[in-house]
């Protein structure tokens, strides 16, 4: 079946524009220019040919030869308008051209016998070149060289000649001679027939032959074709292979497109986040800049308020540099004042101590205690206290006690006058003086103790005469009735803080001992020991040293009238642990407050140290030689032997000292053995002597006041002080 399709060649031939029946035909092959396919002669530029179907180029070239063997009779019966079979549609122009090739090439080979075939009619060689110069016309306008057009177009364009202008010999035909077809030879001429078949068989071989070289020629355009269909296969086989390839790269672009997507997802709803985090970050910004404004205003108020202090300062720094010279000038001066101010502090010390001096080293102080509730009222004039040379204003110094003696009497039988007894002390306390009083009058002493110089107080008298009121306070312990001992050390404190000024340091440490019959007891024990004798002996601090200790005695440093305060309550707690029924023990023993002070001025490396005795004495009473002894009264004894034993010891130490014997018997008892550094040489003592008012006590009043009135007698040379 034939059909005729013309196809742009701007664009491709749709694959869907051809017959079924051929669907494996590459169109590419086929065409690449326009084709028009038409039975008769096409316009200019067209390609006039005959399609024996659409793909008519699959029959084989042995068909196709056959075929245009077998066209040969129609040619030359007549021209037909009719497509020739074995027209190559497969090829393109060019490729039509190459395939034409042969064909022309047989057109040629076709005229060849003709036109040199010696014994052909000469006519029938005339129309030859017309003929072939048409065909060649007819190709050349046509572009088509078929050679089956070529004698279609000759027999078109020529319809006069009879010959037929391709293949003149070919005909059965007697040769024509002047334009008119040859006659057919009479049945006689065989040999002209012979002839005539000789060349005809002729003609045949040489159709043969030539056909057998086409039919080389077609098996090798066959082979080639072969080639190029098995090129097209491999080319095809790459190609499906590139198409695989690329569908696979389509499907893996696909997936990396799935997993673009994906990411593009993410990466949105990342921006999306980041978008968030840029406002975020961008209401941050507008913050942070709100607050950086105020910042930099608060920055330039601080700068303007730094530039003021800067002013201010440079100011400062001035006037600063100014104070400095002028602190220079006052530490200077200050310095120069200090060393006045210590010269002048070494002064008063030299003259607190020549007036101690002058007062004595030992002083005696006599004191009345006054008359207790429920005692007997004295006499009037038992006791008097006369006033001084400088009349009643002047401190009392001298008591006169009279006595009145039921022994004497005069011859008369009428009692004898009361004897009167004047003693003269450094001063003397009526019954009505204050603890304070007294106080004012040694407050002295303990200066003396804080500059350097050893110092004793005693309080010496028969039992209640007011010894220990004197030294440690009345009943209860109001202020009003504070003793020597809280007083003195009150007293040192705060001339210590003072002295702090001038670059003094001291220190304080407190012991508390009673000798009772020549043993000694810590009255500051705590714990076991309490209420334990015997167990302290007094020993040198350490080889070669004159500082005495009291072995296994609590030595407590001191600072405050509080800590003096709760030792003083431990010393009475102490005391009534070992108190008996029968024996007021305190009054039957000594009670030593010992003070070691220590000062030092660091500045100017002075050291001075020095120790405060306040002792009360055990009482001074003596036993009645007359009186029986009961088994109790043995002990009373024994222990009044060793109180005047001690205290006997102690006038003689005194006298010792004041007469300046080479010999001082310390060591005769422990009282003077303890005290033997506080005692002499730079030291300074004062005896209270306590007496009672009490006429019933006369006795022993007179006793004490004769003891002390020797003890004031007694001069100890001039004393230095422990200055290291
Ligand atoms: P001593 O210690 O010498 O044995 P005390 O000091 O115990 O004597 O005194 C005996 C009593 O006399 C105590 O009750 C005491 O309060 C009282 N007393 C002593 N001296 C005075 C005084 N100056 N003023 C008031 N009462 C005193
Ligand atoms: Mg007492």
């Amino acid at each position: 079946m034939e059909s005729l399709l013309e196809f742009s060649s701007a664009q491709p031939f749709p694959e869907s524009s051809f017959p079924h029946s051929h669907p494996a035909a590459p169109l590419s092959v086929l065409f690449d220019r326009h084709i028009i396919c038409e039975p008769s002669l096409g316009t200019d530029g067209a390609r006039l040919m005959h399609i024996d179907g659409v793909f008519g180029m699959k029959r084989s070239p042995l068909s196709e030869v056959k075929g245009n063997v077998e066209l040969k009779t129609p040619q030359v019966k007549g021209a037909s308008r009719l497509p020739l079979p074995g027209s190559r549609l497969k090829r393109g122009p060019d490729q039509m051209e190459g395939a034409l090739e042969p064909a022309k090439k047989r057109t040629r080979t076709a005229l060849k016998p003709v036109t040199s075939r010696p014994r052909a009619a000469p006519l029938s060689t005339v129309p030859q070149p017309q003929g072939q110069a048409a065909a060649r016309q007819v190709i050349r306008k046509t572009g088509a060289r078929c050679p089956t057009a070529v004698s279609t177009v000759s027999r078109n364009q020529k319809p006069g000649p009879a010959v037929p202008a391709q293949k003149p010999g070919t005909s059965a035909a007697p040769p024509m001679v002047g334009g008119k077809k040859p006659g057919k030879r009479p049945a006689w001429d065989l040999k002209g027939q012979l002839c005539d078949l000789n060349a005809e068989l002729k003609r045949c071989r040489e159709k043969t032959q030539t056909l057998d070289q086409e039919n080389r020629q077609l098996r090798d355009q066959l082979r080639e074709a072969q080639q190029q269909a098995t090129a097209l296969g491999t080319e095809r086989s790459a190609l499906e292979g590139e198409l695989a390839r690329v569908r696979a790269q389509a499907e893996q672009g696909q997936q990396e497109l799935g997993t673009l997507s994906a990411r593009v997802l993410e990466l949105e709803g990342r921006l999306g986040t980041q978008e968030g985090l840029v406002r975020e970050l961008q209401r941050e910004q507008l913050e942070l800049q709100e607050e950086r404004r105020g910042l930099a205003a608060r920055l330039e108020e601080q700068e303007r308020r730094l530039q003021a202090s800067e002013a201010a300062l440079s100011k400062s720094q001035a006037e600063a540099a100014s104070l400095q010279q002028e602190t220079a000038a006052q530490a200077a001066l200050l310095s120069e004042r200090g060393d006045r101010l210590h010269g002048l502090e070494m002064e008063r010390r030299r003259l607190h101590n020549q007036l101690q001096e002058l007062k004595g080293n030992i002083r005696v102080f006599c004191r009345v205690r006054p008359v207790l509730a429920g005692e007997p009222t004295p006499s009037p004039g038992f006791l008097l206290f006369p006033h001084g040379p400088g009349g009643p204003g002047d401190p009392p110094t001298r008591l006169s006690l009279s006595r009145s003696d039921d022994r004497r009497g005069t011859l008369s039988g009428a009692p004898a006058p009361p004897t009167r007894h004047d003693f003269s002390f450094d001063r003397v306390f009526p019954p009505g003086s204050g603890q304070d009083e007294v106080f004012e009058e040694i407050a002295m002493l303990v200066q003396s103790a804080l500059d350097g110089y050893p110092v004793c107080i005693f309080a010496y008298g028969q039992t209640g005469s007011g010894k220990t009121f004197t030294m440690e306070g009345g009943p209860g312990g109001g202020p009003q009735l504070e003793g020597l001992i809280p007083r003195a050390l009150r007293h040192l404190f705060s001339v210590a803080q003072e002295m702090s000024g001038q670059g003094w340091t001291y220190s304080f440490v407190a012991s508390y001992v009673e000798i009772y019959n020549e043993s000694v007891r810590d009255l500051l024990a705590t714990g076991t020991r309490k209420g334990q004798a015997g167990e302290c002996e007094i020993r040198r601090a350490g080889p070669g040293s004159e500082e005495l200790t009291v072995t296994n005695a609590r030595y407590v440093p001191v600072s405050c009238e509080k800590e003096v305060e709760a030792l003083l309550h431990l010393a009475r707690q102490n005391r009534a642990v070992a108190r008996t029924a029968q024996n007021e023990r305190s009054s039957r023993s000594h009670s030593v407050f010992q003070l070691q002070i220590s000062g030092e001025h660091a500045a100017r490396g002075l050291q001075c140290g020095a120790p405060l005795n306040l002792v009360d004495l055990a009482g001074s009473e003596r036993l009645d030689p007359g009186l029986a002894l009961g088994p109790g009264e043995r002990d009373r004894l024994r222990e009044t032997q060793a109180i005047n034993s001690s205290l006997s010891t102690l006038g003689l130490v005194i006298m010792a000292l004041s007469n300046k014997e080479p010999h001082v018997p310390y060591r005769n008892s422990k009282l003077t053995y303890l005290l033997q550094n506080s005692l002499g040489g730079s030291a300074k003592m004062l005896m209270f002597v306590n007496v009672s008012p009490l006429e019933e006590n006369v006795s022993e009043s007179l006793n004490s006041l004769r003891f002390a009135s020797k003890v004031n007698q007694c001069v100890i040379g001039t004393a230095q002080a422990n200055k290291k």
